[in-house]
């Protein structure tokens, strides 16, 4: 390969734009191509939310390098809403895992505590506590509009010299020595390196590169809901699973007198097709969320559910992306998909990543990290409901 490879990455979703930045920062020369305009994909339809309450030492370490970018590009103007992110427990076997994050969170320089149950109120005036044990919090997490960050990226990935080529679908690929000839619907683009950030959509561009990819594209809804008075106080990002995953709600402040809420469901769904699923909010969600809502902060002022969506997560077997060559004696074709309901806060971390295999051949920057490669023991269906 080339000291300066021309790179292609294929979709300009939040994983596709921030690969293409780390690789133009490192002095590659970059092409995006997107089928649609920048953040049409799931990215755009994600709720943006950026936290670090977990409690796996390897998801901590991920977001320990997504946050110092997004630190970075908010203090070079990227929007960031640090309404806080309180994760809620209803086990005291959860409230021990919460412990030890604040512990690792700690020791990463992140900020979070603990909260029993009752001093939760004097978070959230309006939450109900009965049947938690307590919960996590992190001040400094928040929100961010998707569509901003990856047109911000966007930008400074312009600036450096890397091209984004919207409504420029791949659609087939040729293979010459050292490199391959993409066909789009325009012209065709040469390159050196493919990088694959197709989302959803990455098992049909792993196909056309001769490749087999597991991702499971599942359906996930979101509602606004319309307040008759502002609530005083800012509703943080608050995750209440029924069993600490799985089912349950999530609900944050958008603006004065409005929240958005997204249910989680565990059903035995088929894997949608991207490119023709119902992405409007269904009305049994919103009643299923309507009550679950109801039963943690019961008495909102005049809560209306209002406009509702869905969207897609792009979901492996064992919901972690997929970052690195699926074939290791292709190391031209990376793949940075899969991120599965954290697409928006684990892309800058993705992106450095993606880029790193395709300039040194391995993750450099982030020691640890070549457990995401797409291996065969990883690269497997998921079974439904999982
Ligand atoms: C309701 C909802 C809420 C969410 N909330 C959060 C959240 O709070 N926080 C969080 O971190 N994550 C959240 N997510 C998950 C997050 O949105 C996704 O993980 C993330 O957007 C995936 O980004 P991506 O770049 O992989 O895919 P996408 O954004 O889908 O980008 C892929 C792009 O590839 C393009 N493409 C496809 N095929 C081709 C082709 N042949 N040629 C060229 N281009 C092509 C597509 O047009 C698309 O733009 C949420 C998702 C949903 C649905």
């Amino acid at each position: 390969m080339t000291a300066s490879p021309h790179v292609v990455v294929i979709g300009a979703g939040t994983l596709g734009i921030c690969t293409a930045l780390n690789l133009v920062e490192q002095g590659a020369s970059v092409t995006v191509l997107e089928a649609q305009s920048i953040a049409s994909g799931s990215s755009g339809r994600s709720v943006g939310v950026v936290g670090s309450q977990f409690t796996d030492p390897f998801e901590i370490m991920l977001r320990v390098h997504s946050l110092r970018r997004f630190r970075e590009w908010e203090s070079q103007g990227l929007g960031f809403n640090h309404i806080g992110y309180l994760r809620l427990a209803r086990t005291s076997a959860q409230m021990e895992l919460f412990a030890k994050s604040v512990e690792i969170q700690g020791e990463a320089g992140l900020r979070s505590r603990l909260y029993r149950a009752d001093e939760l109120k004097g978070l959230v005036p309006h939450i109900d506590p009965r049947g938690l044990e307590g919960g996590l919090f992190g001040p400094d997490n928040g929100f961010l509009d998707p569509h901003e960050m990856c047109n911000f990226v966007a930008g400074i990935v312009r600036e450096k010299g890397g091209a984004i080529r919207q409504y420029r679908k791949l659609l087939g690929v040729k293979r010459r020595p050292g490199g391959y000839m993409l066909e789009t619907n325009g012209d065709p683009v040469d390159c050196d390196v493919v990088v694959n950030a197709a989302g959803a959509w990455a098992p049909r561009v792993a196909e056309l590169l001769g490749q087999r990819l597991h991702i499971w594209p599942e359906r996930h809804e979101a509602v606004v809901i319309h307040l008759d008075e502002p609530i005083g106080y800012t509703m943080p990002m608050v995750m209440d699973l029924v069993n600490g995953e799985g089912t349950g709600l999530n609900f944050r402040h958008e603006k004065p007198g409005e929240l958005i809420a997204e249910i989680h469901k565990v059903e035995a769904v088929a894997p949608e097709d991207p490119d023709n699923y119902n992405d409007q909010c269904e009305e049994r969600s919103k009643v299923d969320l309507a009550e679950l809502l109801l039963e943690r902060v019961p008495d909102l002022p005049g809560a209306r559910l209002g406009r509702g969506w869905a969207g897609l997560y792009p979901v492996t077997a064992d919901h972690r992306p997929f970052v690195g060559p699926i074939d290791a004696s292709e190391p031209t074709l990376v793949t940075a998909a899969g991120a599965g309901g954290y697409g928006i806060q684990l892309a800058p971390v993705i992106g450095q990543i993606a880029a790193d295999w395709v300039l040194h051949g391995g993750p450099v920057s982030a020691p640890g990290t070549e457990r995401l490669s797409p291996s065969a023991e990883r690269n497997v269906p998921r079974s439904p409901g999982h």
